[in-house]
This record gives C-alpha cells, structure tokens and sequence, in this order.
C-alpha cells in the first residue's frame, strides 16, 4: 500500500514514539497542568495570603491575650471588690449588745415642766455618752433632789437638771424627756444623757442599791444608743469638777464601775 506523505504524517511517531497528535495533546495537557500548578502554587504561597495568614494568627493572639488581660482584669477587680465588700462589712457590723428592752430597769417618769430654768425643751438630736453625777447633798432622797431642780423655774437661782436620778433605795425618777436635753453636764449637754446619783456621805461612794441602779440605767442607755463603755463619762471628764467625787478620787472604782455596765449590755 502506497503511504501518502499525510498518512505518514498522520502516523508517523516522533522519537519518543508519540504520533504527533498524542503530542499535541500532551503539550496541551502539559501546558493546561503547568498553568493549573502555577496557579495552585500561587493560591498556596502568595504573598498577600501570607500576609493575611500573618496578619490572622497576630490578629488571634493579640486577641487572646487582651481577652485574658480583660478577664483577669475583672476577676481581680471582683475578687477586689467581695474583699472590700466584706471588710466594709466587717467595719459596718454593729457592735454585739442586747436587746435594750430585756435590760431596763424601772423607771418612774416624774417629768419637769418646760422651763427655762431647768428643763428648755431644746431638742437633743443625737446621744454619744452617758454623763454620771453625785448630787453632792449626803443622804438627799430622790425626790428632794427633784423637787430642788423644780424649784428653779421659780426661784430662778440657777438653770440645773438632770434626764435622770437615782435614790438611795435604788429608785429611778426620770425628769427630762430623752429627745430634750438637761441643764446638767455644761459642754456636754447637747448629746449626752445625765444622771445624778444620790450618796449616804460626802466621800460620795454610791451605796449598792443606788449603784446597781446607775449600773443598770446605765447599760440600758448604752444599748439603747448603740454605745460603748468608754461613751461613759464624769462630769469630771467634760469640767475638770470633782463630780462624782468617789469616782475621781478612785479611777479603780471608775474603771470597775464601767466594767460592771460592760457586763450587762
Ligand atoms: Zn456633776
């Protein structure tokens, strides 16, 4: 059979033994992979992706580490705040005493009339103490010693009073409402509760029925008013006046004494 030159061609087959349409076709093949790889490779190590791959594990970090900042932040911050919440607590938690009510003693109201001379009827706003007094007259009763102060709105000889008294026999007589203050503890009357204890001698020494009663009137003021024993105080605190004289004249019997309303309240 005679071969035309195009058959040859047609069939002819290279070095490699490829026709050249298997070689066209490889090249195309070759030439379409090249492109597909080039492609490929340039999605994979561009370097804008690498950037934006950079940029996305920096972006993650940074993130995480503010994140963590931020919670450790708040969680010092709260841990902070339950530790000041509690010392507040702590320094706001009122100090342990009685119920006032299971503490007080028997008190006979004997209520001055409002005067000028002994019972102003000026508000007293706040209480801070308890003032102690000695009527400084031996064996004067209670009574006497109110009527003494009741005298004053017309004899007008000084302005005196007391919001309490405590007699001889223990007995309390109340002559100046709570909420007004006395004529009794100069500086201190403005927020202060004043009692005048009645005394057998002028040592001044309470007998025992007056000084359970003071004790007791005493530890009931301080519950009642939320105070402390060192709220307690001398006219001789306030003055400088030998008043109540025992007690100055023996701070052992003072500090016993104040031991004593501790006790109760
Ligand atoms: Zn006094």
């Amino acid at each position: 059979m005679k071969k035309t030159a195009s058959h040859f061609n047609k069939n002819r087959k290279n070095h490699r033994g490829v026709s050249p349409a298997q070689s066209r076709r490889l090249r195309a093949n070759r030439k379409k992979n090249t492109n597909t790889g080039r492609k490929a490779r340039q999605e994979v190590i561009s370097p804008e992706l690498l950037v934006l791959i950079f940029g996305l594990i920096l972006f993650f970090i940074f993130a995480g580490l503010i994140a963590s900042w931020l919670f450790r932040g708040r969680s010092l911050k709260d841990q902070a705040d339950s530790k000041a919440a509690e010392q507040g607590k702590e320094s706001q938690k009122p100090p342990v005493h009685v119920d006032p009510d299971t503490i007080k003693p028997d008190i006979k109201k004997k209520l001055l009339e409002v005067s000028e001379y002994n019972r102003p009827g000026i508000d007293l706003p706040e209480v801070r103490g308890v003032v102690i007094h000695y009527v400084q007259n031996p064996g004067s009763t209670a009574d006497e010693n109110r009527r003494y102060f009741a005298n004053l709105a017309k004899n007008h000889d000084t302005k005196a009073s007391s919001h309490f008294i405590v007699g001889l026999e223990g007995e309390i007589l109340q002559l100046v409402p709570l909420d007004e203050i006395a004529y009794c503890s100069n500086d201190a009357n403005e927020d202060t509760i004043s009692i005048e204890c009645c005394h057998p001698d002028k040592s001044g020494k309470f007998n025992d029925k007056t000084y359970a009663s003071v004790v007791q009137l005493t530890a009931w003021l301080c519950a009642l008013y939320n105070l402390e024993a060192d709220d307690v105080i001398r006219h001789y605190d306030v003055t400088g006046k030998m008043c109540p004289r025992y007690y100055v004249k023996h701070e052992d019997a003072w500090e016993q004494f104040k031991k004593d309303v501790e006790d109760i309240y």
